[in-house]
This record gives C-alpha cells, structure tokens and sequence, in this order.
C-alpha cells in the first residue's frame, strides 16, 4: 500500500499518517527524517543534500527525489509505506512518477486532508507552546491546567510565531500556488481520495481506514 498524504500545513496529515503507518505496518516517512539520517549517517546523497541545506539553499527536486526513492526501496517498505511532505510541488510529483516506473512501482492512493484556510488559521492560532521544555498545547483541544502554565515544568506557554496568523497566512499562499496543484495531478491519475479534515481527529481516522480498507 503506496500512500502520498495531501492536505495545507497545519489540516493535521502528519497525525494521520502516523496512525497509518501503526495501524498497517508501513513506515512513515517524511523528508526531514530522511534528509537527518543520511546526514547523519554520512551517505553521498546525505553530503550532498548537506552543502544546500548548509548554504540555507532548498535541495534540488531531483536529489530530494533520489533520497526519498533510496528510503522506499529498503526492506521495511516492502509492504508500503506513507509519503508525508513529498511531493510537495509539481516537478517533484513528476520525478517521483518517472523513478518508481523505472522499477516497475507507481503510488496506489493520494488522501487528500480537506481543512479550508480559515479554519487552518483558527486551529492554529490556538497553538501554545513552552519554550523551556518544548510541550505543546491547544487552548481548545489540549488545554494547560492553568491557562498559559505549561503542566510539565510550570513554565509560561507562547503562540510561537510560525502558528501567528500572518505567519499562517503566509505558508498557506505557498501552498495554494506550489502543492495544490498536486490534486489534480492525482485526480487525473485515479488515485485522489479525499476526506474531511474539519472532523474530529478520530472520525477522519475512520474516513481514511473505509478507503484503505481493514
Ligand atoms: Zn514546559
């Protein structure tokens, strides 16, 4: 089972592709991790991939493509696996494609994650986070204890800048002009599944497992 997570940052596609990989033993992968454990196991394509990162540069599609082609061709992705954070543009999809024919593979299902922008801007400006120790909150999913004291160290809890509004609003432009267009580009091939993010966590769950099946 070759699944590709869709959805704007912050529709909650990681939670859900975690829950995948639990629920049907296939690996979760994202491209951080990837991108962390070549460099740190000192891999050519992980040196590569450092001299852009060092530079602040974006590493190109077609080495990110290279990376994410090694990490699912190994053992434990034999079964499937679920692709969160790639293909995040319309080259990248193309490359993915065009390596995965080369070894005779192709993705078996998109599941789009459906949160409209407003409500994305909503959730997270909902967001609070402890800078001394790193937990993270949700005034109305995840309260603290006492309002703005984080329970595991007593700290103060923040709205960190990357979950403000504006800074929201920003990352949800880019996504509209750079991965949106992925949609279709996976409706056209059959395998777009989409399901209503704006549900409860575990009803979204239950929605992704009837198209998956048991
Ligand atoms: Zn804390």
């Amino acid at each position: 089972m070759k699944i590709i997570m869709l959805g704007a940052p912050g529709a909650g596609k990681g939670t859900q592709a975690k829950q995948i990989s639990a629920k049907y033993s296939i690996p979760h992968i994202s491209t951080g991790d990837i991108f962390r454990a070549n460099i740190k196991n000192g891999t050519e394509l992980g040196k590569k991939a450092k001299t852009y990162m060092d530079q602040g540069a974006l590493v190109p599609d077609e080495l990110t493509c290279d990376l994410v082609m090694d990490r699912i061709q190994q053992d434990d992705c034999k079964n499937g696996f679920v692709l969160d954070g790639f293909p995040r543009t319309i080259p990248q999809a193309e490359a993915l494609d065009e390596a995965l024919k080369k070894v005779n593979q192709s993705m078996d299902y998109a599941i789009d994650v459906d949160v409209p922008d407003e409500n994305i801007v909503k959730r997270m400006g909902g967001r609070r986070a402890c800078l001394s120790c790193g937990a993270t909150y949700h005034i109305q999913f995840n309260p603290t204890k006492v309002e703005g004291v984080c329970d595991a160290c007593g700290s103060k809890t923040v709205l960190r800048d990357d979950d403000k509004p504006e800074t929201v609003k920003k990352r949800l432009t880019v996504y509209h002009d750079q991965t949106q267009p992925l949609i279709n580009f996976y409706d056209n091939k059959g395998i777009l599944k989409t399901v209503d993010g704006t549900q409860d966590l575990n009803k979204v769950f239950e929605d992704i497992v009837a198209i998956l099946g048991e």
